[in-house]
């Protein structure tokens, strides 16, 4: 069995996001992007695109998402997604559930190379999604490019972000997750950034809920769980292993299959925890350089910044990987190191990108 990507964070992120458009004809209420009708003339052309992906291989990076708003209403899409197959990248995208998604366009995609694609979903009804999405139609066009990818034999992630307005439905969107035939659930959790800073989010005490159901289902699920923008789930999980460890220390042992095991080629496996500008680095659609697209302290620009040098040496991105420099309860915690908080929600809620997680339960 392959072992998830071993990247040293400090010379490479493990993933770049790269903003492709940020054209979209959905209005999501939590978008980070506030995505607007219209492509940016100003959007990396094919070309540079190309020359991006190089520079992003270059560097030592495994692999690249490409995200929007719609990354769709690009017609050369496919182009680039076979320019970063061609030279070794791992390549995913998420397409948005809009009238652009069709067969035939998914069918290329997948003739493209791509290896995984993901859709957003956020309730289990159309009604809560579509409200959601604020266009009525999308849950049925996303189920339906849900399915087609199932089709086309290409792995699915879906995308879910949970705020206040669908706490309870952890249960019923993993069902709906596995039904869909997903390889990968990967949960966000709100930072109020963008259109997202008009929402509310879950409380320490709601995530650490959703933790514990997050946790559980990851014992028996036939997908991958990945916790986005919460990187106290982590410090959640050590928990509950030394927890359930102490509980078994004196009976048999019991060989527990964890579900990160069951898809080792899922995309965006690591073993490390990932955080903005550590393991993780985001381009926008213009090639402004930040740490993280909830993040978005622009550090320099693909048009006249090495990409390689902006993430090794420039001073916010170096500092982002040291956790001696936490702040509050993070950096007086145990897990400072294998946690870290979320810098983006720290950035987001505090303004300093070195503040304390405001939504971890610990010293509460
Ligand atoms: S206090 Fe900070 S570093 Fe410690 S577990 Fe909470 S979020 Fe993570």
């Amino acid at each position: 069995m392959k072992k998830a990507f071993d990247v040293d964070f400090h010379q490479s992120p493990l993933l770049v996001i790269w903003e492709i458009t940020r054209a979209c004809a959905l209005a999501c209420r939590h978008c980070r992007a506030s995505a607007i009708d219209k492509r940016d003339p100003g959007e990396l052309t094919l070309q540079e695109g190309k020359q991006l992906l190089n520079d992003i291989r270059d560097m030592g990076t495994p692999i690249v998402v490409f995200t929007g708003g719609d990354p769709l209403q690009r017609d050369d899409l496919e182009k680039l997604i076979h320019h970063g197959k061609s030279i070794g990248l791992r390549i995913g995208t998420i397409p948005a559930g809009t009238p652009r998604l069709t067969y035939a366009r998914m069918h290329s995609i997948k003739e493209s190379g791509v290896d995984q694609v993901a859709f957003s979903i956020d309730a289990s009804r159309a009604e809560a999604h579509d409200a959601f999405r604020q266009v009525p139609g999308s849950y049925a066009l996303t189920l339906q490019g849900a399915r087609w990818a199932g089709e086309l034999d290409i792995p699915l992630q879906i995308n879910t972000v949970f705020h206040q307005g669908n706490l309870d439905e952890v249960t019923a969107l993993a069902e709906l997750v596995a039904d869909l035939g997903t390889v990968f659930w990967e949960v966000f959790f709100l930072v109020p950034t963008g259109r997202g800073s008009q929402l509310k989010g879950c409380t320490a005490e709601e995530m650490e809920d959703i933790f514990s159901q997050l946790y559980a289902l990851s014992k028996t699920t036939p997908f991958v769980i990945k916790v986005t923008e919460a990187q106290h789930y982590r410090r959640h999980v050590m928990q509950q292993e030394q927890h359930a460890r102490r509980s078994l220390a004196n009976r048999e042992p019991v060989e527990e299959v964890h579900a990160s095991s069951r898809h080792p080629h899922a995309i965006g496996r690591s073993s490390k925890v990932v955080n903005a500008g550590n393991g993780f680095c985001f381009i926008d659609q213009t090639g402004n350089i930040c740490p993280s697209g909830f993040l978005s302290e622009i550090r320099g620009n693909t048009r006249t910044h090495s990409l390689q040098e902006v993430y090794r040496q420039d001073e916010l991105f170096v500092n982002l990987r040291n956790p001696r420099l936490l702040k509050g309860k993070c950096g007086r915690c145990e897990y400072k190191a294998t946690c870290g908080g979320s810098r983006s929600r720290a950035w987001a809620v505090h303004g300093d990108a070195f503040a304390e997680e405001p939504f971890c339960i610990l010293e509460r």
